[in-house]
């Protein structure tokens, strides 16, 4: 992919942009928000207890669901606007263009600016679920949401996780188990040019998501209404203009399952008599 010419910003100047003020709004962030989950969790645990099967479908629902928006927020901030962007600029789309320069630099961020920003996105979202009507429905869209914004919220560790050399051997453990995102299968993301496996909670979503051609579809749609090209800041604009015309590379097959050949009784001709 050398010959796509890619163009990064300078590490340094991306690390200066970390200041504090944004360290203060983080540390905000994550105290508003372990106060509304507590706050959603008391609205939703009566009904938790009586009605288990219905809260269990939520919550492994809304894991899955995380791990959608994960790549979609994570595909938003790779491929659109520019850190110099107020606000959002800064807390969201900064660090992402950091961590495609440097991939270490997120093993060395502490819990504050590892977690900061997805508290910020959560919060609102999590205060939305505790006003629910106390209804079946109600009730199992906030446990969904309880859900999306537990595992957004350990998103950022479980992708931090990701890229160090040797984490914890619990942690190692739950990436072999498939159960958060393994290295091996994040690393598919870090090669140039960037543009697919965007799902850093577990990653389940990525294998389907890429053959669906989701995102690449979206940024075809929305460079037909806006002319903005996809990941021009991240990369380049050459290498975005190649990018973005590049046609995707064929599907590889999947894997042929042979099915277990079983014997059954021939019920055929015994025709059940009407009454
Ligand atoms: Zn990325
Ligand atoms: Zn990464």
């Amino acid at each position: 992919m050398t010959h796509l010419q890619i163009r990064q910003h300078d590490r340094h100047a991306l690390r200066a942009g970390y200041s504090p003020a944004v360290r203060r709004f983080e540390i905000a962030s994550i105290v508003a928000f372990v106060a509304v989950m507590v706050w959603l969790l008391t609205g939703i645990a009566p009904r938790m207890a009586t009605n288990p099967f219905l809260a269990i479908s939520a919550l492994m629902l809304g894991f899955v669901a995380a791990d959608f928006l994960s790549g979609v927020v994570h595909w938003a901030a790779d491929t659109w606007g520019t850190p110099d962007l107020p606000v959002i600029g800064r807390a969201l789309i900064r660090p992402f263009r950091e961590h495609h320069v440097d991939e270490k630099e997120i093993t060395r961020h502490d819990f504050v600016e590892t977690n900061g920003n997805n508290c910020f996105v959560s919060m609102p979202v999590a205060a939305g679920a505790a006003l629910l009507p106390d209804t079946t429905v109600g009730f199992f869209a906030a446990a969904m949401t309880f859900s999306i914004c537990l595992a957004i919220f350990g998103t950022n560790q479980f992708h931090k996780w990701a890229h160090m050399d040797e984490p914890p051997r619990y942690v190692r453990a739950l990436q072999k188990a498939n159960l958060i995102l393994p290295p091996e299968h994040h690393a598919v993301h870090h090669t140039a040019p960037y543009a697919k496996y965007y799902c850093i909670t577990v990653g389940w979503m990525n294998e389907a998501l890429f053959r669906l051609r989701f995102f690449q579809t979206l940024e075809r749609m929305i460079t037909a209404v806006t002319g903005l090209i996809p990941r021009e800041d991240d990369i380049g604009k050459r290498a975005a203009l190649v990018v973005a015309q590049q046609q995707p590379p064929p599907l590889p097959e999947l894997p042929k399952i042979a099915l277990p050949t079983i014997d059954l009784p021939d019920v055929t001709r015994r025709a059940v008599k009407p009454e």
